[in-house]
């Protein structure tokens, strides 16, 4: 057999087992096989928003993400109807924006230059477990490994293969790229950083003076609106600052968990329109993209023998569709399973799911999960008020010590 572990895709999942494995198990690293179906640096439709958890798990990798074109965030507002919670980190940003081709791209290197082998432009097509490893087909033939680690996304052909009939649980994404400016042309009807402002003229617009987008503050603020969830779209509207090509740019979205998918709702483009043309951009003069996102249950499914899942294969964060740090911390766990697998020489993996469960990681995945289930579930308009306008300190410190914060925790919990 060439390779003992093949790792199927090279997204943040995947690279960070490859990662961690090489810095755990270094004798396991040359025997580490990583398929990509594409070439970096690959397109991946994703907001790129990296919590600092990503970023304590990445620098305890050795490596330093600042690296790659990003954005700093120094503000995250969560609100209903544009008012709301402001979230600040003392002395640092509270969110890093970055695009995902570059990204992935910037962690491939990584990645290599650690000895471990990534083969781009083959897709796999099926998986097939036995008592003595797995094969792997691809479009360019077959291999052999005694352990698959399904790393391919929402869609994945590895959960695919071996959870065929076990539901899923996704949500439905969409995104647009915009300029920072509106166009002229169109009307600016409200003002979110300050509603209380006059109104600007389409004359103002047009100078380039006194529009939403000049004001410096907002260039740095990432904004969460939940008011789509009075409409059973149980989710929110995303406005963050990024760059494309180092060009400034704002990345807006709506994210739906699809909790209430039985129930009548509005198109998912619908509320997005509504913010934009709140801050003065026509929707229908951008590029609409949508993927979707498989989020975690606490029954998720997430090994046979010889193969586990890890990132959005295992399932990522219910309550913002939050996946890039959460990838990287399954490597992390998926890393250390491997290793220990290989020094028992064992191979059942039946105590992955336990393993992440009980992780900081799985404890913040369970809370976002608890906390998806009320918020969404919850869809008065009193309550929304409630929880992003009036209990501020209490959603604070309850998000800081149940949801965010994991990375740090991680070390304790492998
Ligand atoms: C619109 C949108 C916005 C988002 N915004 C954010 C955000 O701001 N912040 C955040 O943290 N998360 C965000 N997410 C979630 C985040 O993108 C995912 O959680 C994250 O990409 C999961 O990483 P992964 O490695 O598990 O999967 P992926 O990043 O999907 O990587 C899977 C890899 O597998 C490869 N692959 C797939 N199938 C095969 C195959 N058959 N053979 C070989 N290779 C294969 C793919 O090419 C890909 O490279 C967003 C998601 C969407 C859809």
């Amino acid at each position: 057999m060439e390779h003992d572990i093949i790792i199927i895709g090279g997204g943040p999942s995947g690279l960070s087992t490859a990662l961690h494995l090489a810095r755990d198990f270094p004798y396991l690293a040359p025997r580490i096989l990583i398929l990509e179906k594409a070439h970096y640096p690959r397109p991946k439709l994703c907001a790129g928003g990296l919590v600092i958890d990503a970023e304590v798990i990445l620098q305890r990798l050795g490596l330093d993400v600042s690296e790659v074109p990003h954005v700093d965030a120094d503000r995250i507002h969560f609100d209903f109807e544009a008012k709301g919670l402001n979230i600040r980190i003392p002395k640092q940003h509270a969110l890093r924006v970055i695009r995902r081709d570059e990204f992935d791209n910037w962690l491939a290197k990584n990645v290599e230059s650690r000895g471990i082998e990534i083969r781009e432009g083959i897709a796999v097509k099926n998986i097939i477990p036995n008592q003595n490893g797995v094969t792997v087909e691809t479009d360019q033939g077959n291999l052999q490994a005694q352990v698959v680690v399904g790393a391919d996304g929402s869609n994945g052909i590895t959960r695919r293969c071996i959870f065929p009939n076990v539901p899923v649980h996704t949500a439905r994404v969409l995104e647009v790229l915009t300029p920072t400016q509106p166009s002229p042309k169109f009307n600016v009807i409200a003002r979110r950083a300050k509603p209380d402002e006059a109104i600007p003229s389409n004359e103002e617009i047009a100078s380039g003076k006194n529009t939403p987008r000049n004001d410096d503050q907002r260039e740095r603020v990432a904004y969460f609106d939940f008011f789509p969830v009075l409409t059973n779209i149980a989710g929110y509207v995303w406005d963050f600052p990024t760059q494309v090509n180092g060009e400034a740019m704002r990345c807006w979205g709506i994210y739906d968990t699809n909790i209430h998918a039985n129930e009548k709702r509005p198109q998912l483009k619908e509320p997005l329109a509504k913010e934009m043309s709140r801050l003065g951009f026509d929707l229908n003069n951008y590029e609409i993209k949508g993927y979707p996102i498989r989020w975690f249950s606490p029954k998720n499914q997430m090994s046979v023998p010889r193969i586990l899942l890890v990132g959005d294969a295992a399932g990522a964060d219910p309550f913002l569709g939050e996946g890039i740090s959460i990838a990287l911390g399954y490597g992390a766990l998926a890393a250390r399973e491997i290793g220990e697998a290989f020094q028992r020489n064992e191979f059942s993996f039946n105590r992955y799911r336990r393993r992440v469960v009980r992780s900081a990681l799985g404890q913040a995945l369970i809370a976002r999960w608890v906390v998806a289930h009320i918020v969404y579930l919850f869809k008065w308009k009193w309550f929304q008020v409630l929880v992003w306008r009036i209990l501020k300190p209490v959603v604070v410190l309850l998000a800081w010590r149940f949801v965010l914060n994991w990375g740090k925790k991680m070390t304790s919990t492998l």
